[in-house]
């Protein structure tokens, strides 16, 4: 079998706000192979910046686009393709929004690859090992505390057993902190789960006080408290911290969190496989991660896609703890992919069906496609 085609995909709500939400401006990849079979991928990331990335055509050696490198490889070789990618596009790639683009083509792959042998993307990393997965609802914290406790409520009723709250007004003083996590603590209970992603705002030193008064709070983890590239702020945090402390949802590559585990000592981190260089690269991390005595929880806030590949990762990974359930309005998350597994009881199960399960609703697609 040959890869024929990579097609990038790019779909635009009409009105694009600068808020957390990958849902607004969607980047999909469509493989096309010559057996007829195609792959769905997408990309979690500026969605113009990486669609030229996969449309720019043959250049100087090792800067092409993605559709010229990838035209004539065997999709079934996964390995072999990730491989190629990342060495033809090294001149500008690496890190960044190239990776993120190769994201893309890699996750059409594995869905190709599973849907030629028949079989679901959890059996070609090595089968099931968990029935279900336990979600967790990510929501910014409301304006107000009592914003904040409403929301947690609704969760509650919705049957989620954990649910993070980030950004908006928290991490500016410790009063309205304090305020915001007892709404939630006491909305969701002693047995529920609540994790707190600070958005980095803090200096290292900032955060080890501020995570020592949040103890009384239990959170399960503080994510993102400092900026990505602050590897020592990390170290000298995690050594300190009687939480646990997460984070990746900027990194890329192996490499990246090799670094994020041996240098910042994270205790919880959390690829993206629409970014991080695909299920590819994250299955790998994952391992990682497994080998060190960490948990790996996938970050997941865009489409259909990068959530139905989410739950096959952590289906077949042994150590899975959750996964991220992405519960924002709108017809780019809701109506977009078909097949996407829904949540019964606050748990997802990964679909029977071959490669990832999922299919392109055609009417959305007509609908917000950027030409
Ligand atoms: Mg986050």
């Amino acid at each position: 079998m040959k890869i024929t085609k990579v097609e990038p995909l790019h779909l635009r709500l009409p009105d694009v706000r600068e808020i957390a939400d990958g849902t607004q401006d969607v980047l999909l990849v469509r493989v096309h192979t010559d057996a007829g079979i195609e792959g769905i991928g997408e990309v979690t990331s500026q969605s113009y910046v990486c669609k030229a990335i996969i449309e720019a055509p043959r250049s100087a050696k090792r800067r092409h686009g993605l559709d010229e490198i990838c035209r004539g490889l065997d999709p079934l070789d996964i390995e072999g393709c990730w491989r190629t990618m990342y060495d033809q596009t090294i001149r500008y790639g690496r890190r960044g929004a190239a990776i993120h683009a190769i994201s893309g083509v890699d996750l059409a792959l594995w869905d190709i690859k599973g849907k030629a042998l028949g079989k679901p993307v959890y059996e070609l990393l090595g089968g099931r090992k968990h029935e279900k997965i336990r979600a967790y609802a990510s929501v910014l914290f409301g304006d107000t505390p009592e914003v904040t406790g409403r929301l947690a409520e609704e969760f509650v009723a919705n049957d989620l057993t954990a649910v993070k709250f980030g950004w908006g007004p928290f991490g500016k003083t410790w009063d309205t902190d304090r305020k915001h996590l007892e709404a939630a603590r006491r909305a969701l209970g002693d047995e529920k789960e609540l994790m707190v992603d600070v958005g980095h705002v803090w200096d290292a030193d900032t955060a080890i006080e501020r995570c020592q008064r949040m103890e009384p709070f239990r959170p399960f983890w503080v994510e993102e408290p400092l900026t990505p590239d602050d590897i020592r702020g990390y170290g000298r945090l995690c050594d300190a911290a009687n939480l646990k402390i997460a984070a990746g949802e900027a990194d890329v590559t192996t490499i990246d969190f090799e670094r994020l585990m041996d240098e910042g000592g994270l205790h919880v981190i959390q690829p993206d496989v629409a970014f991080a260089g695909g299920l590819s690269v994250c299955w790998k991390v994952s391992q990682m991660a497994r080998e060190r005595g960490r948990l790996c929880v996938p970050h997941c806030f865009s489409t259909g896609v990068n959530q139905a590949a989410s739950i096959h990762w952590m289906t077949a990974y042994e150590d899975a703890k959750f996964v991220e359930y992405c519960l924002a309005e709108g017809p780019l998350i809701r109506d977009l992919i078909g097949g996407v597994p829904s949540l019964e009881a606050g748990y997802a199960t990964a679909s029977d069906r071959p490669g990832f399960g999922i299919e392109i609703n055609d009417e959305v697609l007509e609908r917000f496609i950027v030409r």
